[in-house]
């Protein structure tokens, strides 16, 4: 006689999954309709529409039954080329986040994933997630770097991944380059990371400092100045003994046809992205200077394309927000940010909008 197998129970059948990653809540992110968007730092124009014409036209001529690029090399040579960069040291994935994941592989699981606080949220939930010892330093009331702290924890653990965001997020602060500069030069250990998704619209650039230390990379995104969030693609620049290791955690064929052929045709005919951070630039201080006169509400000041609005009660600012049609990002639970939001720089419309519900505020 044969039995059926006894059906465990849910309580009884372990799944396998790794208690760090049961640990960590699904990201925190939920969208929102409204009409206008200032609640993912976009850029608030498209991508040009005859530029997207021709990458459509040459995505056409490609066969869709092949692979693509193994690494994206073609990219990656055009990469290099704008950048001035030996393409050696280019890596290319779907998004600086997958970047991200990789250099907390790299130099992260059984090691140190070390940051500040309050930090881009990516970097601590890949840390946790890849069962990184996570370090978080607070930063200093002004959101400037702590370098003694930061400086303190380099030298007293064994190395890891250093995670440096300029200009920061969430708060647009942009550091002293001596600063940055001290922190590399306590960490000759250590992969460190200076993530520059917007420093388009800060004017500052690390690659100098990138090309004179072979363990330092700047981290660098297609999805904020070239109006690409949705095709998907970030880079590293970096030496190339540190990309060759990167590359080996990617896997193959991870840049699709279609991002391909849409960042060629960018990087082609780049124009555009000066005009739009310009633009951009200058809405920020016309929105900045509108509210400084504000009698409850106080803008901070941003080098980024978005800035942080602190306000008396976050949760109703921000309902009133989307009363209007506008919805933004509450910080207000982070670590210095009691009462802010995070609001994006949009089209001198949306930041009109934007101002005359701010100004209903108080
Ligand atoms: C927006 C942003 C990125 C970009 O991420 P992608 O995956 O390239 O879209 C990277 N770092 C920071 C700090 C950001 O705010």
């Amino acid at each position: 006689m044969s039995h059926a197998p006894s059906v465990p129970t849910l309580q009884e059948s372990p799944d396998g999954i790794r208690p760090a990653v049961r640990a960590v809540p699904a990201y925190p992110f939920t969208p929102i309709d409204a009409a206008i968007k200032l609640d993912q730092n976009e850029n608030p124009y498209d991508f040009p529409a005859e530029l997207k014409a021709l990458a459509a036209e040459r995505l056409l001529l490609r066969p869709w039954n092949r692979y693509p690029d193994l690494h994206a090399d073609e990219l990656r040579r055009r990469i290099a080329a704008y950048e001035g960069w030996d393409e050696r040291g280019v890596v290319v994935t779907p998004g600086s986040n997958v970047l991200i994941k990789l250099l907390t592989e790299l130099a992260g699981i059984g090691q140190t994933v070390l940051t500040v606080n309050p930090t881009f949220s990516v970097y601590t939930l890949e840390a946790q997630l890849l069962g990184a010892n996570l370090v978080q330093v607070p930063l200093q009331g002004d959101f400037s770097l702590p370098v003694a702290a930061l400086t303190a924890e380099l030298r007293s653990r064994p190395p890891g991944v250093l995670y440096i965001t300029q200009p920061h997020a969430p708060t647009g602060h942009l550091d002293a380059e001596r600063d940055v500069r001290a922190l590399v030069g306590a960490a000759p250990e250590w992969v460190v990371v200076l993530d520059e998704a917007y420093h388009q619209y800060s004017a500052s650039d690390f690659r100098p400092l990138v090309r004179e230390c072979p363990n330092v990379l700047s981290l660098r995104t297609f999805s904020k100045a070239w109006s690409l969030a949705g095709v998907r693609a970030g880079y590293a620049l970096t030496s190339a003994g540190l990309a060759a290791n990167i590359q080996k955690l990617v896997s193959a064929f991870n840049v699709n046809a279609l991002t391909q052929a849409a960042l060629e045709v960018a990087l082609e005919q780049p124009g555009y992205v000066q005009a739009r951070v310009q633009e951009a630039i200058t809405e920020r201080g016309r929105v900045l200077g509108a509210l400084r006169d504000h009698p409850t509400c106080q803008a901070l000041p941003s080098q980024a394309n978005f800035f942080l609005l602190r306000t008396p009660d976050a949760d109703g600012a921000y309902r009133h927000f989307l009363s209007r049609g506008i919805v933004v990002r509450r910080q207000d639970r982070l670590h210095l940010l009691s009462g802010c939001l995070r609001v994006a720089i949009g089209t001198p419309a949306e930041n009109d909008a934007f101002l005359r519900a701010v100004a209903e505020l108080r």
